[in-house]
């Protein structure tokens, strides 16, 4: 691949960012693009920072750790977007500035001992995951469980944690449905920021390539796009 199809894809995406994000009466800049490089070699990464990306989303600890390292000096930005199981929470700090998956009290607090166990003085970002299409296949709360997660999350006060919002994925194949899903979770937002007087409990994680036109529609704050700017994942396989 020639060094400018990163590049090019990503003007592209950031160029209907902006677009969607004005013609819905949005600030381009509340939406901060998260570039997935799950299953992307490093040199793929570096293009895209040369290109000026910041913040780059993983799936799993041992694929991104085979890229974090390397790149400490470019100061980019590490999504956890995957299932964290807790007892790979030690490998969170340091690595990743924020984790989009929270779904357990179990996870929660092992990401909090892991960072007080760590050389870091920041906190770190999380959001808690949401299945809002109640597809059983998908990891997340259901939508009844999350006010009463979060009202249990808060009592456990965990210091070394800054409760940032709400991430969801959603409906593959349908449109509708997923856009349903995305204004639920924004509703979700809205109730939780308001019952539990969350400041900085602000970002909806909502939209991968095929939704995140969608997604912005419906007020996410934080698209996660891997093939529309790296190209079809099968296709390294080849
Ligand atoms: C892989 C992945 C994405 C990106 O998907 P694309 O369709 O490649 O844009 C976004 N979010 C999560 C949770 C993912 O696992």
């Amino acid at each position: 691949m020639s060094n400018n199809y990163i590049r090019d894809n990503l003007a592209a995406v950031k160029q209907h960012i902006h677009q969607v994000a004005v013609r819905s009466g949005r600030e381009p800049d509340e939406i901060t693009l998260v570039a997935v490089s799950k299953t992307r070699s490093l040199d793929e990464v570096k293009l895209a920072i040369d290109a000026g990306q910041k913040d780059f989303g993983e799936n799993t600890v041992q694929d991104a750790l085979s890229k974090i390292p390397e790149l400490k000096a470019t100061r980019s930005e590490w999504h956890f977007i995957g299932h964290l199981q807790s007892k790979k929470a030690k490998y969170i700090p340091g690595n990743f500035q924020w984790v989009h998956s929270v779904d357990s009290l179990k996870l929660a607090q092992k990401l909090s001992s892991a960072m007080a166990n760590s050389a870091e003085n920041s906190k770190i970002n999380c959001l808690v995951q949401v299945n809002v299409s109640s597809e059983d296949s998908k990891s997340g709360l259901n939508r009844t469980e999350v006010l009463p997660f979060i009202d249990q999350l808060l009592q456990l006060d965990l210091a070394r944690i800054s409760w940032r919002g709400l991430m969801t994925i959603g409906v593959q194949g349908d449109d509708r449905q997923t856009r349903a899903a995305f204004s639920e979770l924004r509703q979700m937002l809205y109730q939780c920021q308001h019952e539990f007087g969350l400041v900085d409990f602000d970002q909806l994680s909502m939209g991968m390539s095929n939704d995140y036109t969608i997604a912005i529609e419906e007020g996410s704050t934080m698209v996660r796009v891997g093939t529309a700017i790296f190209g079809e994942r099968n296709l390294r396989s080849l």
